[in-house]
């Protein structure tokens, strides 16, 4: 099992975010993680990147529990959290946020070789890669925060909301992409409200609420759920 979560506790002081949650990725799986604003979804992300850290439960990566562990040291070890789009560096240029992504790399010429397959995988930012962050389109920003993720050659990919307030036919794209870069050997977790798209692209998926896993399965079971289907697929 390359991510184990075992019965982890989170608070933000008084306030229990997450209460004895556990889910697992395999290498190479596509699993969502679903469920209504407030259900969990973030907190779970920021645990495991270490922006947070559990009370109780462990966490385990690759054999080695993290739970304790600092942000970059999680980074170091394979781990990236791509927060949603709009937390791209927006002072700075596409380029250099590219390079903020390769901070723990310090060959100039691997840092050089993964700008330019970035490009190649995102032709648009190439042709935007000295205007500011914070002046790109949304769907151009989700690239972007992807992108950047990947310069830290990732073994696991957190997503978190990758969908959001994207038009549809962006949002295909990047689902399109997520799918690409797991292809190519990155295994991913998923956070999304769009519980459809989430589902229609992930091996297995887990459905939060308030703080717990209330359901878990294949993402096709998931999908047929009754209960699923009436509070997150629209009836
Ligand atoms: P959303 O899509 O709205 O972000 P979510 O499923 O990601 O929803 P979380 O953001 O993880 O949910 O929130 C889980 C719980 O923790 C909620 O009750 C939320 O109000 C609370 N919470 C989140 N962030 C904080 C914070 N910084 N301080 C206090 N409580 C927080």
């Amino acid at each position: 099992m390359m991510l184990e979560v075992d019965k982890i506790n989170v608070f933000y002081g008084a306030i229990h975010a997450l209460t004895d949650i556990s889910f697992n990725v395999e290498e190479g799986e596509i699993v969502a993680l679903i469920g209504a604003n407030g259900a969990g979804k973030s907190t779970s992300l920021k645990t495991l990147s270490g922006l947070l850290h559990p009370t109780t439960g462990s966490i385990r990566f690759l054999e080695e529990d993290i739970s304790t562990k600092a942000a970059e040291e999680i980074v170091r070890k394979g781990i990236i959290h791509v927060p949603e789009g709009r937390k791209i560096f927006a002072p700075l240029t596409v380029m250099e946020n590219l390079e903020m992504g390769a901070f723990l790399q310090n060959d100039k010429d691997q840092i050089a070789c993964d700008i330019r397959s970035a490009f190649e995988r995102f032709p648009r930012l190439k042709e935007r890669q000295n205007q500011l962050g914070g002046t790109l389109s949304g769907g151009e920003q989700q690239m972007l925060a992807i992108a950047r993720g990947l310069m830290s050659h990732p073994k696991l990919m957190l997503l978190d909301e990758p969908s959001m307030g994207l038009a549809p036919v962006l949002v295909e794209q990047i689902f399109e992409i997520i799918q690409e870069i797991n292809k190519q050997g990155t295994s991913i977790l998923l956070v999304e409200q769009n519980a459809k798209m989430a589902l229609s692209i992930a091996n297995r998926a887990y459905v939060l609420e308030t703080g717990s896993v209330v359901l878990e399965g294949a993402a096709k079971d998931v999908m047929e759920n009754s209960s699923v289907i009436q509070a997150y697929l629209g009836g």
